[in-house]
């Protein structure tokens, strides 16, 4: 069973695949980690990922990334350190957006994500996976919500972690990326025709987490 969650940044989508995928028993694939870790491999290599694609592509061939699923996630590493925690900042969050726009880049992370799903029980999330990675997915999710909502969980989330942030700001940066990420040539973000939308606007995580279990459990039976 293949279950494919995608939607904008901030919907929610890794709290509730996280939390479908430990209660299913199935492995969690969190594929925004991975633009972001190749994202933060760039920044460190002082690339100008917008003025320098080639050079971001180039870096990315050789990257060694490493996938763990584990009992509470997921970890990333990043040439054998792990980098699971420090890819969530907002610069990173912007770097992965731009470097996501490249086609050599999607290429190789694409081809990555099909095998770890190869075989497997798997609750993937991103931006691209029902329509693109996993087009073949039994049960897709499109997660929604409103970009105040957003803005506002992205900025409890940060604030929770002690980054000094303004709302203002995450709430700009959510809408550039919404942008980045919809209006981008390759594999744009976009609700698959076969998708069922779930809307987390007025939902707390309980309640988007049943909801999206109830769909998966539809989808398993038909
Ligand atoms: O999901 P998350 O916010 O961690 O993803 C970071 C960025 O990576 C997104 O803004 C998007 O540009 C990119 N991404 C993507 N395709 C995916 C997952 C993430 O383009 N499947």
């Amino acid at each position: 069973m293949k279950v494919a969650i995608d939607g904008p940044a901030g919907a929610g989508k890794s709290t509730i695949a996280k939390a479908v995928a430990s209660a299913l028993g199935y492995i969690y694939i969190d594929t925004g980690a991975m633009y972001r870790a190749v994202g933060l491999n760039a920044l460190r290599n002082g690339v100008d990922i917008k003025a320098q694609p080639q050079l971001a592509a180039k870096l990315t061939q050789s990257v060694e990334l490493d996938i763990v699923p584990g009992a509470d996630g997921q970890r990333i590493f990043l040439g054998g350190e792990d980098v699971t925690d420090i890819i969530r900042t907002q610069d990173v969050s912007m770097a992965a957006s731009d470097i996501a726009v490249i086609k050599e880049v999607r290429e190789k992370l694409v081809s990555i994500q099909r095998q770890l799903a190869a075989g497997k029980n798997v609750v993937m999330d991103g931006r691209d996976i029902g329509t693109h990675v996993l087009p073949d997915a039994q049960c897709k999710i499109f997660l929604t919500a409103s970009v105040a909502e957003r803005a506002r969980r992205r900025y409890t989330e940060l604030t929770a972690k002690g980054e000094a942030c303004v709302l203002d700001e995450i709430c700009a940066d959510i809408e550039k990326r919404d942008k980045n990420d919809s209006e981008r040539r390759e594999s744009p973000l976009r609700r698959a025709d076969d998708a069922v939308v779930l809307d987390t606007t007025e939902l707390t995580i309980d309640e988007a987490v049943a909801e999206a279990k109830r769909i998966i459990s539809e989808a398993a039976l038909s």
